[in-house]
């Protein structure tokens, strides 16, 4: 069965966006079909799939407008392996866009309905806040997934999101899991890192992610090339850590 994967954190540049990117490619590298969405305005999962967020026919926002299928939006990135539901600045709207909007916060389930049982996986890239975007995400979602950088930080805006996704169970998605918290920039070497990492492992036990992203170049350099890192420096070890996470997320959630 298809799983729907919301990767959110309120925080920006905690590595989400990196992580949809380079875990769809490393599941569809393993042979899964993978659908990535992008629902940043920033749209840089979709510039990191090589695909000009400038020059779109159409975006995620026709689609949860009513306005577009899905089917017809969906572009396929042969570099990148994975199928990619686009988006872009449009997106800023959608609050006020979405207002009048009858059952707004399950434009995404409902969009999603008729296309999902073509992919094994659908990663949902959030923007960096609580937003009705997020809000449709977490709807849409079997569960999500947490990046979070381990710094003093990170913990406080953990329970604020877990606040959240249990207003989601109370009222509109009572399925909604935790599928796991994914450390990415890791660096083992610095004792805030093993400190925080030490709070998350004791606090949350298995729905931490045993993989870890390190911080790498490369990783960083990928998106300039319109490239996973997967496919821009295959033997990196940013490249080799989202492979890992790719095999562990398979085994975990029967991918
Ligand atoms: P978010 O989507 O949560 O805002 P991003 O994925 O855009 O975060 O990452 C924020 C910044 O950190 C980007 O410039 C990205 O290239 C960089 N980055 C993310 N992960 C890594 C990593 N493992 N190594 C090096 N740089 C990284
Ligand atoms: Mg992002």
């Amino acid at each position: 069965m298809t799983k729907i994967i919301a990767l959110t954190n309120q925080k920006g540049g905690v590595g989400k966006t990196t992580t949809a990117v380079n875990l769809a490619a490393s599941l569809a590298a393993l042979d899964r079909r993978v659908l990535l969405i992008d629902l940043d305005p920033q749209g840089h999962a979709t510039m990191g799939s090589g695909i000009d967020k400038h020059d779109l026919e159409g975006s995620v926002l026709d689609v949860l407008l009513g306005e577009l299928r899905a089917s017809d939006v969906i572009l396929d990135c042969p570099d990148a392996g994975y199928a990619l539901l686009p988006g872009n600045g449009d997106l800023t709207a959608a609050e006020v866009d979405l207002l009048g909007v009858e059952g707004r916060e399950r434009r995404l389930t409902e969009a999603l309905a008729p296309i999902a049982a073509e992919y094994d996986v659908v990663l949902i890239d959030c923007p960096p806040s609580l937003n009705m975007l997020t809000v449709n995400a977490l709807t849409a979602a079997h569960g999500v997934l947490i990046p979070l950088q381990c710094e003093f930080y990170a913990l406080e805006g953990l329970s604020a999101l877990l606040d959240t996704v249990e207003q989601i169970q109370g009222n509109v998605n009572p399925a909604l899991d935790v599928f796991g918290i994914v450390r990415t920039m890791y660096d083992a070497r610095n004792s805030l890192t093993r400190d925080v990492s030490k709070q998350l492992s004791d606090y949350f036990g298995d729905t931490l992610i045993k993989a870890t992203i390190p911080r790498n170049v490369r990783v960083a350099e990928a998106p300039s090339h319109g490239l996973p890192v997967t496919k821009y420096a295959r033997l990196s070890r940013g490249s080799q850590a989202y492979r890992v996470l790719a095999k562990e997320l398979i085994r975990r959630l029967s991918l």
